[in-house]
């Protein structure tokens, strides 16, 4: 048991400010949650063989931005977010390294474009499915995972260590609370009602939202995270109340978003 290397990587998490981390030792990709499950190529311990575990960070999108998606202001902090990610999980494979566990990071984002994307709307790695088997949060009704702290708000990034670190639980109880926001608000009709991975996804519809915005400067869509009423977050924020975004909502928070929507972006 690698009590050390939690301790490691605990210290690096606190100097970085980074609020969520966990870990999944290889052999949970093993043992499906649910089906359908992904694919075995998609396993880390096949993608790398030396893998016995896989670190988990996790860093918020602030919810104050995303409410003014799409923006090139969420756009800037989601291409940020992404980017601290991939620095955090390079320096944290670095240290992992040193201390005599050879590991790697997992690119954020596993694609070259959005276009290529569209072709081929999976990446090598799902950073989500890792999340999951590293005890942060559940899938809800919009593909996404939720988690208490931040609900959908969070992005991932991953380490695959060669180092046997006990595995964090598994989140048990369901977050979603299916009520259908992240369906009904969706520009694409990308979401449908039921659970995930029973109803997925539209990738296509998603993808071709995503890719009229990147034209535009002002990708990623994030509608379906920003609407969710799970989250910590939330409370943080002062913004218990969903129904601000609804169509028709007129508030002051409304009209600084159409300011931010006029700028930086077509
Ligand atoms: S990102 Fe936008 S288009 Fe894609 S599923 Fe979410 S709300 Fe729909
Ligand atoms: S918006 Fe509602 S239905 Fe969608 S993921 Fe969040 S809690 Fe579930």
């Amino acid at each position: 048991m690698n009590v050390d290397l939690k301790d490691i990587v605990s210290s690096f998490c606190t100097e970085k400010n980074i609020p969520l981390v966990g870990y999944a030792a290889s052999n949970r990709w093993e043992q499906p949650l649910f089906e359908p499950w992904i694919p075995a190529d998609f396993y880390p311990h096949h993608i790398l063989p030396e893998t016995r575990s896989v670190i988990v960070i996790g860093l918020p999108v602030a919810l104050p931005v995303l409410e003014t998606s799409p923006s090139i202001w969420y756009h800037e902090l989601y291409k940020t977010v992404n980017s601290l990610l991939d620095q955090y999980t390079v320096q944290l494979a670095s240290l992992l390294s040193r201390a005599g566990f050879p590991s790697v990071f997992v690119p954020r984002d596993g694609y070259g474009s959005i276009e290529v994307l569209q072709k081929n709307p999976v990446a090598f790695f799902s950073h989500r499915h890792a999340a999951v088997l590293a005890g942060l949060g559940r899938f809800g009704v919009n593909n996404m995972v939720l988690t208490r702290e931040f609900g959908p708000r969070i992005r991932f990034g991953s380490i695959f260590t060669t180092a046997l670190i006990p595995s964090d639980p598994l989140v048990e109880d369901e977050l979603c609370i299916h009520c259908n926001k992240c369906v009904s608000l969706c520009p694409a009709n990308a979401l449908k009602e039921g659970d995930y991975p029973l109803v997925l996804t539209d990738k296509p519809a998603c993808t071709t939202q995503s890719a009229s915005l990147n034209k535009r400067y002002i990708s990623p869509c994030g509608i379906c995270i920003k609407v969710c009423p799970i989250g910590e977050d939330r409370r943080v924020f002062h913004r218990g109340n969903t129904g601000i975004y609804e169509p028709g909502s007129d508030t002051d928070l409304f009209h600084g978003w159409e300011h931010v929507r006029k700028y930086g972006g077509k």
